[in-house]
């Protein structure tokens, strides 16, 4: 008999089972794909040895002091700095917009203040926003969400941006100044080797079932253990039983060239709706360190997609989010099983969120046994 049985072993998964572990505890984790570590999985592309995140490009940044040294107990980063450019109009853009980019776009040479003043004069008064082209244009103005976010939004959740409530954005970051640094926590990097060596680490002295999917024999499982741990989408643990929640995924086209740099940056955007897929990841620049990678690159584009089978982006409309407390009720009421995660809270985690999660829940799980 385990004390806990893990489904899944993306990072609140493999995090859980480590602390519980470590915590003398008896654990199992399985795990329905061929590998470790969830969508943050990584490996070393054959033929040219750069780390490609499988699942798309993973960047790690946090505000947490307690997170970065968690994390960093498992692995050396380098100093990666995000920086993402946008094609748009047959320019290229930096993002998220600043000021580099309001005199680019606009062909002015403004000072912080001066820009200010000017994108102020370029917004109308929208007062009620309805849906989120009106938000985007109440936060931007009309001509830079045209080209901007227009496109990319129709990209990416396959509908015209004023079928969207308002609610999707709540800001929109625009910088008066020429920082170009994506992130604005001050904790940030790329693991030395790519993330799947953090997961062998979590999971060292843990058993691990993989190819195993937790509905194939679900009774038995939670026979096995005390308590379940389940990190898979909420929906399918209760059958369906009110529909189905919406997911936007991606599919990833990847390409090795006989190129030493293909774009001169990890990721480029491409705003504009004609073009089909709305980024190309470059990943050999996320470790410009590496003075090994001289035998060629690797791209990968992504094109949204509707796939159930790979959930990546919750929706989140106002009939998912009614959907979902039906389903949160129903966990309520569930004894001896923990949800946790991206796909068990149907919510969007970045991986330092995630794991404060994991932590947190561990944390109390072991101070309620202490006072038992
Ligand atoms: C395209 C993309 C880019 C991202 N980029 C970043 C980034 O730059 N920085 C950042 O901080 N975060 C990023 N994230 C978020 C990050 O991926 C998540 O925070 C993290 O993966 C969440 O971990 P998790 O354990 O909740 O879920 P997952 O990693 O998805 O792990 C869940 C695991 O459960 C398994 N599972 C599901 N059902 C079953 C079942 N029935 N039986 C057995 N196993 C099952 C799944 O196979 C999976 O391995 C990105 C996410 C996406 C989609």
């Amino acid at each position: 008999m385990y004390d806990f049985v893990v489904v899944g072993c993306g990072f609140f998964g493999a995090v859980f089972a480590y602390e519980v572990k470590k915590a003398g505890k008896k654990v199992l984790v399985i795990e329905k794909r061929d590998h470790i570590g969830g969508n943050c999985f990584s490996y070393n592309h054959p033929g040219t040895g750069v780390n490609v995140h499988r699942y798309g490009p993973h960047i790690f940044h946090t505000s947490s002091e307690k997170i970065w040294k968690y994390i960093n107990s498992f692995a050396g980063f380098n100093n990666y700095r995000h920086r993402v450019l946008t094609t748009a109009a047959g320019k290229v853009y930096s993002l998220p917009i600043n000021l580099a980019t309001i005199n680019k776009f606009y062909n002015l040479t403004l000072s912080p203040d001066e820009a200010g003043e000017f994108l102020k004069s370029r917004i109308p008064v929208i007062p009620s926003p309805q849906n989120l082209e009106e938000k985007a244009i109440s936060l931007i103005g009309r001509e830079l969400y045209e080209v901007f976010i227009k496109g990319y939004t129709i990209k990416q959740w396959d509908c015209d941006p004023r079928e969207l409530p308002a609610e999707v954005i709540t800001r929109l970051p625009v910088r008066t100044t020429y920082n170009d640094i994506y992130y604005d926590d001050d904790y940030q990097g790329m693991p030395i080797g790519g993330y799947t060596p953090i997961f062998e680490k979590l999971l060292k002295d843990v058993p691990v079932e993989l190819k195993t999917d937790f509905f194939e024999k679900r009774d038995y499982w939670k026979s096995l253990a005390k308590m379940l741990v389940y990190t898979g989408p909420i929906d399918r643990y209760f059958n369906y039983c009110y529909g189905k929640l919406r997911w936007r995924s991606c599919r990833f086209e990847i390409e090795k060239m006989q190129l030493n740099d293909y774009q001169g940056v990890g990721i480029m955007n491409y705003a504009d709706r004609e073009v089909p897929h709305t980024r190309i990841v470059e990943p050999k620049h996320f470790y410009r360190e590496r003075t090994d990678l001289s035998q060629g690159t690797v791209v990968v584009r992504e094109y949204p997609c509707d796939d159930q089978t790979e959930p990546y982006y919750p929706v989140r409309l106002k009939t998912d989010q009614e959907m979902l407390a039906k389903y949160q009720k129903a966990e309520s009421q569930e004894r001896e099983v923990i949800f946790g995660g991206r796909l068990a809270e149907y919510k969007y985690y970045n991986m330092d969120q995630v794991i404060f999660r994991a932590l947190e829940q561990v944390g109390k799980l072991l101070k309620q046994n202490a006072s038992k």
